[in-house]
């Protein structure tokens, strides 16, 4: 796979280089010079790690072999997305089935498999570096836990975090480090950022980041897109609750390699950065509000940029519709589905339902739901009639590995230097 800059098309490199920058150096995203097509069939006989070897070897292999390529996917992936039927013509994806309850784990997982992979190759080690607010640390932490090549160090606002969220960023792992910072989210994103910017950390260890704009993370949250296809063998309409919009810039480039996706609902909570922007054809960032839908508290997506990219000769509107769905029609849609169908779908799911029953479209609508209804408990219960009940995978089990450590950026580099 080829790749260029969204801000300097001449700039082109590898996906080998391209997830180890993140970033391009120029501050764009990289986005695939070409997209193959997808030849051949998506049965239903099909298991999820079967169809994700395809779509992985259309996209990677020409830098992977299709066999390593098998490997890292069974390796990344032992949890299915099961696509769960709510009525005719309605279906939920289940993403949450992974160790972390999200569907960040599928992107995260992948990612660490490829980079370990890449790594061994070459003999190299890395330090993989991130700030969390929350759910992306945990998640990132699991994935790359005994990763050959990789350590890992997540730094996290004390206080600031949930208990399960706490519970899953500081479980032991051999080659993770959770930092427990006394300050608050920004603190830990500026801390690492600085971290980035100094030569004497740069001596001592290759850092890199995790984030979600990695194309590491974009390219396996295509196999459920198929997935979901190869169970359904009918063209279908998708709808993705979206913060950053890796998921949905995800099924876009599905799309684009042949997959019948008739058209994409980007379901959005008050942060309606996106919506905006399909209306008033005006793309204007805002400070993030909070709701209960949280993981999409999001202002400024980061995929922005690689879906004006993707529309630069195309009217999106073909493709995209957009809605913006209000806290009490969060609440409301969780309670519908509940008594409609019996089945409990967390706040972020319940996004884009609701923004579903708003779209016209006749095809069969797959609502993509991002989390375990457990992870979001207290919303849920104070909505649901019955508790919500905590599965295995979430149970509080594994007593807390973290370093205390002051808001200050000479401690991390002490840390880093040692
Ligand atoms: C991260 C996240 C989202 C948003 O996904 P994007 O790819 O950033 O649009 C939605 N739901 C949950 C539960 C998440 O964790």
């Amino acid at each position: 796979m080829h790749l260029y800059s969204t801000r300097n098309h001449d700039h082109q490199t590898t996906f080998e280089e391209a997830i180890f920058e993140g970033l391009a150096p120029d501050g764009g995203l990289y986005y695939p010079t070409s997209l193959p097509q997808l030849s051949g069939e998506l049965t239903p006989d099909m298991s999820f790690n079967d169809i994700a070897e395809v779509a992985a070897s259309a996209l990677l292999g020409d830098e992977i072999s299709e066999n390593d390529l098998r490997t890292i996917i069974d390796r990344a992936y032992n949890f299915d997305a099961p696509l769960h039927q709510l009525e005719n013509g309605l279906s939920v994806l289940e993403l949450f089935h992974g160790p972390t309850a999200a569907f960040k784990d599928f992107g995260a997982r992948f990612m660490a498999q490829t980079m370990g992979y890449f790594l061994e190759k070459k003999n190299r080690a890395i330090t993989i570096l991130v700030a969390t607010s929350g759910d992306t640390g945990g998640a990132v932490a699991d994935a790359f836990n005994g990763v050959a090549g990789i350590n890992v160090v997540v730094l996290y606002p004390k206080g600031k975090v949930s208990a399960l969220q706490e519970q899953q960023l500081t479980a032991k792992r051999p080659n993770v480090t959770a930092l427990e910072i006394d300050g608050v989210f920004d603190d830990c994103q500026k801390m690492v950022k600085d971290a980035f910017g100094d030569k004497d950390i740069a001596q001592h260890r290759t850092l890199t980041t995790a984030n979600s704009i990695n194309i590491a993370r974009l390219i396996p949250q295509t196999f459920y897109y198929f997935y979901a296809y190869s169970r359904l063998q009918e063209p279908f309409i998708a709808s993705v609750p979206s913060g950053n919009f890796g998921n949905l810039t995800a099924g876009l480039i599905a799309k684009s390699m042949g997959l019948p996706i008739t058209h994409f609902i980007a379901a959005t909570n008050k942060n309606d950065t996106f919506p905006k922007y399909l209306e008033t054809g005006t793309y204007t960032p805002q400070p993030s509000q909070q709701t209960i839908s949280n993981a999409m508290d999001i202002g400024n997506p980061s995929n922005f940029e690689r879906i004006q990219e993707m529309y630069a000769e195309k009217d999106i509107h073909e493709d995209i519709s957009g809605y913006s769905i209000s806290e009490e029609e969060t609440a409301q849609a969780v309670a519908e589905v509940f008594e409609k169908y019996q089945y409990s779908i967390d706040p972020h799911g319940a996004v884009a339902y609701a923004a579903a029953q708003k779209h016209s479209g006749t095809e069969h609508k797959v609502i993509l739901e991002t989390a375990h209804p457990a992870k979001f408990k207290e919303v849920m219960d104070s909505i649901l009639p019955e508790p919500t009940e905590i599965p295995a995978q979430l149970q509080q089990s594994d007593e807390k590995h973290a370093t205390p450590m002051k808001n200050d950026f000479a401690e991390l580099k002490a840390f880093l230097c040692s």
